[in-house]
């Protein structure tokens, strides 16, 4: 099985022609639909490259999978070169994106701009070498805009044969970061561990009330006639700021658990099981009439972390699957639980009693 990881890197806008990789894209939009165009401005390299290199993408990671997230638009697909530290090379020797490891940087020949030999050079990111420590390669390389930005998207593959399995489950819970992400380490029936993860829910409160006074205080202003200050605009960015800031909490907190969950995984050689219930999660929060800005906020990045987690369970050969495990059902005789304060279950049918996430552990132990 062939696993694939995908780095996004933007490119100096002041040495890339949007407009020029635009048309790029608009060719490769073409090339998708079956045809090829000649375009006689466009040096006659490249488009070897692009309608060569569509023919060997066609079935392969770009077209034919699904797309990833920032692949709506037709990306450029590009071959790489790779030059390694003792001189050898792998790749098509005219590829128009070249990886050096001799002087750690990445170039792009003739891709962003109409030049003839215009090359832009990048430094080589840390992700790409420790993709080949993995025994990952990275053979393919797309090109593309995204909210108007020039970037360079590098593909890793790598050919991974998942693991054989232990007996050991591990059971990965979805929630809003209110309630946090849940795991449960499972074997022979029995919950060996279990946890519930959180970014600093506090710090997040505060972060989101000092966002909040600092956008009525402009809200106040205006009304006084003051939209256009400096003062206005100062109070305008430090709301911003922290909303940002809790924004990347999340974020930060989605990549460092998908690892950590990931490695826990591969410890174990256990079975990986994503309970994404996000969206119950969300009606959960509306019904407790939370504002729709801080449920936006305490869902944010979560779709991020069943990616991430699902991407590494692909290049790392975790064996995974996707399951719906319910959290008001009673997994001893499937009555309706009550729920009592504190978010614990109980079922008034057997008298089965655990806290509402880990009830989706119990069910997956029947499954
Ligand atoms: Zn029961």
């Amino acid at each position: 099985m062939k696993a694939h990881r995908t780095l996004l890197i933007k490119l100096p806008r002041d040495k890339c022609d949007v407009d020029y990789i635009r048309r790029l894209m608009a060719l490769t939009n073409s090339a998708y639909h079956g045809f090829e165009i000649w375009e006689p401005d466009i040096p006659k390299t490249t488009q070897h490259h692009l309608y060569g290199s569509f023919m060997n993408y066609m079935g392969s990671l770009v077209f034919g999978t699904k797309p990833k997230r920032w692949f709506a638009e037709t990306w450029v697909p590009l071959k790489t070169l790779r030059v390694y530290g003792d001189g050898s090379m792998k790749g098509d020797r005219s590829a128009p994106v070249v990886l050096d490891f001799r002087n750690n940087v990445i170039k792009l020949r003739q891709v962003c701009r109409n030049e003839p030999r215009y090359t832009v050079e990048l430094p080589m990111p840390k992700w790409v070498v420790e993709r080949l420590k993995e025994d990952g390669d990275v053979k393919y390389a797309m090109i593309g805009v995204k909210d108007n930005e020039p970037y360079l998207a590098l593909v890793a593959e790598r050919e991974v044969k998942p693991y054989q399995l232990s007996g050991y489950v591990l059971v990965v819970d979805v929630n809003s970061w209110k309630y946090g992400i849940a795991w449960g380490l499972i074997k022979n029936g029995k919950i060996i561990t279990w946890r519930v993860e959180k970014p600093d829910t506090f710090l997040i409160s505060t972060l989101y009330h000092q966002a909040v006074d600092r956008e009525r205080k402009v809200g106040k202003l205006r009304r006084l006639g003051y939209s256009k200050t400096v003062r206005v605009d100062r109070i305008k960015e430090q709301a911003q700021a922290r909303r940002s800031k809790i924004y990347r909490i999340t974020r930060d907190k989605a990549y460092f658990l998908a690892s950590k969950l990931i490695r826990k995984a591969l410890k174990y050689r256990a079975l990986l099981i994503i309970d994404d219930m996000t969206e119950e999660s969300r009606r959960e929060l509306l019904e407790e009439g939370l504002p729709r800005d801080v449920i936006k906020l305490l869902m944010s990045n979560l779709k991020r972390f069943v990616h991430q987690l699902e991407t590494l369970a692909q290049w790392y050969g975790v064996p995974y699957e996707f399951r719906r495990l319910p959290s008001t059902i009673c997994p001893i005789c499937k009555h309706e639980l009550t729920q009592l304060p504190g978010r614990i279950m109980v079922c008034p049918n057997c008298g089965f009693k655990a806290p509402r996430d880990m009830v989706p552990m119990h069910w997956a132990i029947k499954v």
